[in-house]
């Protein structure tokens, strides 16, 4: 039985005083049947820390470098988001394969450092509309999880976000049945790739413009455990209903 996953990402939003929209989740998610994580950016990640612990919330971040340390000036090492609090990290978000042309390959190797410093890997996937619309959705889902999806990941410390780019920050949503197709693809190729048993315990997220409103139905979609969800984490009184709706 996988259990259900509420995951916030909140980009390049929020300084110190945003940390009161956390403690007012963890405050109204005391002992949730779903599991919370919040990636504030890095720059919160040890006051956001600090503020959720002993509470239902976990923290993340929301990009590693693959290398432990060493010359990399701005980068973060998984040890790094560890050592700041985090038990997660996003990767491969389309945004960071748009801004930093990071490929498959790069948040593979990403996620296999995070796994081994004990983080959960958060993998983002998912087609532009360009792609959408020329009929390679699956393709591009099936090549970006073999891609980004290291030999070492299991349901236990692997997370899957089918982000379909279009959807994310537009308020348009794929339909339910689009949303089921490529649950239920990415379900089939992790049994392909690790055997049915597996591929059973992976979270599979869908993220791109999820609301309080429409929430409960796309949790319904088979094979969805969760969702990745942007602007509407921001806010306590946003993203509660979401959790909610996934308990
Ligand atoms: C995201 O950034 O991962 C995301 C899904 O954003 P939004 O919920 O704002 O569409």
């Amino acid at each position: 039985m996988r259990r259900k996953l509420a995951a916030g990402n909140w980009k390049m939003n929020g300084t110190g005083g945003s940390l009161a929209e956390l403690s007012a989740l963890a405050e109204s998610h005391a002992g949730p049947a779903a599991e919370i994580l919040i990636c504030p950016p890095a720059t919160l990640l040890s006051r956001a820390a600090d503020t959720v612990r002993g509470s239902a919330v976990a923290i993340g971040g929301q990009d590693c470098h693959a290398n432990a340390a060493g010359a990399h000036t701005g980068d973060l090492s998984a040890a790094m988001l560890k050592d700041a609090g985090a038990a997660a990290v996003i990767l491969g978000h389309s945004e960071r394969r748009a801004d930093h042309g990071e490929t498959d390959a790069q948040i593979c190797a990403k996620a296999g450092a995070a796994i081994a410093e004990g983080l959960t890997a958060v993998v983002c996937i998912g087609e532009t509309l360009a792609e959408r619309e020329a009929g390679d959705t699956l393709k591009i889902a099936g090549s970006q999880l073999a891609g980004s999806v290291p030999a070492s990941a299991t349901g236990a410390n692997t997370v899957i976000a089918y982000e379909p780019v279009w959807a994310i920050g537009t308020g348009k949503v794929p339909t339910l049945a689009q949303i089921a197709e490529v649950h239920d693809f990415l379900r089939a190729e992790l049994s392909a790739r690790f055997g049915a048993a597996a591929a059973d315990g992976f979270r599979l997220l869908y993220g791109g413009s999820v609301k309080p409103s429409n929430a409960s139905e796309i949790f319904a979609v088979s094979n969805v455990d969760g969702a990745l969800v942007g602007g509407a984490s921001l806010r306590a009184a946003d993203f509660s209903p979401i959790i909610t709706a996934l308990e």
